[in-house]
């Protein structure tokens, strides 16, 4: 079982690491990849480029061996898909059954992702509920949920949806944005390392260190 989590990254947070640790101990999997989205399909423009965006996924993903930091969708050209990167996941490993790691808000809105059928055929989904996204589903992924949702993953299949019942932390990298963008500090909220990224570079708005 190969898991990956996508993300924008725009700063990672430690909300992000939590999230990616529970579900290697739910899953019982050794490591979990971090993709960045590179160049987000679905979302206006980041505010951080997608060199520093890495730069600080890497940095984040240094202190766990669990934690790998994935820069398949930076290589590529044009939008980063996720059916693009599954696609060629399961072309290496056509063995490994696949995982797609997604929060609350972002599956409520899987419709609107380039092919999303054929991305929850090409993997499993591993749903977190972040707080304050509750799982209010359009009636179309309602019937989706229903017919895919299981207890247990099975570690051969896809196209099965699992909503982890862990606890997400309540910090979004919008939260952080907005915190630098008006001086504040966000250091609690990220890993250490990320946060004297974004200090030494002066992101979001913040003041760079001399
Ligand atoms: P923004 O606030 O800019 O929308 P974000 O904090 O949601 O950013 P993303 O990089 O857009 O971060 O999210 C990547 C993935 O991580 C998404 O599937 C998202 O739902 C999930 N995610 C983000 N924050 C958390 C969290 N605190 N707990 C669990 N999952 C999260």
């Amino acid at each position: 079982m190969i898991c990956l989590f996508g993300g924008t990254f725009d700063p990672i947070h430690s909300g992000h690491l939590h999230a990616a640790i529970e579900v290697c101990e739910e899953l019982g999997v050794d490591s979990i990849r971090l993709v960045l989205s590179a160049r987000p399909a679905h979302r206006d423009v980041t505010s951080a480029t997608i060199e520093q965006r890495w730069g600080m996924l890497q940095l984040a993903c240094g202190d766990d061996e669990r934690l790998l930091p994935d820069d398949g969708e930076v290589h590529r050209s044009g939008p980063s898909f996720t059916v693009a990167t599954l696609a060629a996941m399961h072309e290496q490993h056509p063995d490994d059954s696949l995982v797609w790691v997604i929060g609350s808000d972002a599956y409520a809105l899987l419709p609107q992702w380039y092919e999303w059928q054929r991305v929850a055929s090409l993997a499993s989904l591993v749903v977190l509920q972040r707080p304050g996204h509750d799982l209010e589903l359009s009636p179309q992924m309602r019937a989706f949920t229903a017919a895919r949702q299981v207890t247990e993953l099975t570690d051969s299949s896809v196209g099965q949806v699992l909503v982890l019942a862990s606890v997400m932390q309540s910090v979004s990298a919008e939260e952080i944005r907005t915190i630098l963008a008006e001086g504040g500090s966000a250091d609690h909220l990220l890993p250490a390392a990320v946060a004297t990224y974004i200090s030494q570079h002066g992101l979001y708005g913040g003041i760079s260190d001399p």
